[in-house]
């Protein structure tokens, strides 16, 4: 019996995320955001000094500022066992939202992650921490595919369970409201480390009740 937790269900509260905090690696230089924005407005031809721009390059700097928070934080101290748990059979967390930026243009590129893993030795970690840990890769300069991979690697190494998958799918900003301009487009990611890569029985399970709605 795999045991299934939506992330849209409320949480236990004991955990929220601090959002935006700043910790690890160089702090933001929001000054220097706000004169590269200002380059911005000027480039596309408007006056930064009008009334409705002048916080602008402001605002945008601090927006950039929590949106790559997850470039300071370590993503590895989410993942820590809940002590005194013996359950070994397939855990699925499914439904995570997570916001990223396209390292690319700089969008947004919005979707749903979903974690199975099959514990080894009564090691699972809790709901909030898997949100955490998506959240930390998230909040980065990413593309989807490595954003993917990250979470497993991370999920993989700090849990030492018999198998993890993680499947992401996101809309691109940068392919549905510029170039190629496809409404709707989902992109499907997904990364398998340990026991699913030879059990196909059992990723195929993984996979059914991932998509059961
Ligand atoms: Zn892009």
């Amino acid at each position: 019996m795999a045991t299934i937790f939506s992330a849209t269900e409320p949480d236990d509260g004991a955990e929220q995320s601090a959002g935006g905090e700043v910790s690890k690696g160089d702090p933001v230089d929001l000054e220097k955001i706000e004169r590269g924005v200002r380059l911005i407005l000027e480039g596309v031809g408007e006056d930064a000094e009008r009334a409705g721009l002048q916080r602008t390059p402001r605002r945008v700097a601090e927006m950039y500022a929590e949106l790559t928070a997850g470039m300071r934080e370590d993503a590895a101290e989410h993942v820590q066992a809940l002590p005194g748990d013996r359950h070994d059979e397939m855990v699925i967390v499914k439904d995570i939202h997570f916001a990223s930026l396209c390292e690319h243009h700089l969008a947004p590129f919005v979707g749903k992650c979903h974690i199975a893993y099959i514990p080894k030795g009564g090691r699972i970690v809790g709901l909030s921490k898997l949100a955490r840990l998506v959240e930390t890769y998230a909040r980065r300069l990413q593309v989807q595919e490595r954003l993917t991979s990250e979470i497993a690697d991370t999920l993989f190494e700090g849990l030492t369970p018999v198998g993890v998958m993680v499947v992401m799918e996101a809309e691109h900003t940068c392919m549905t409201i510029r170039g190629v301009k496809k409404p709707g487009a989902v992109t499907i990611t997904s990364a398998i480390r340990g026991g699913f890569r030879k059990d196909s029985r059992t990723r195929a399970e993984a996979m059914a009740l991932i998509r059961e709605k």
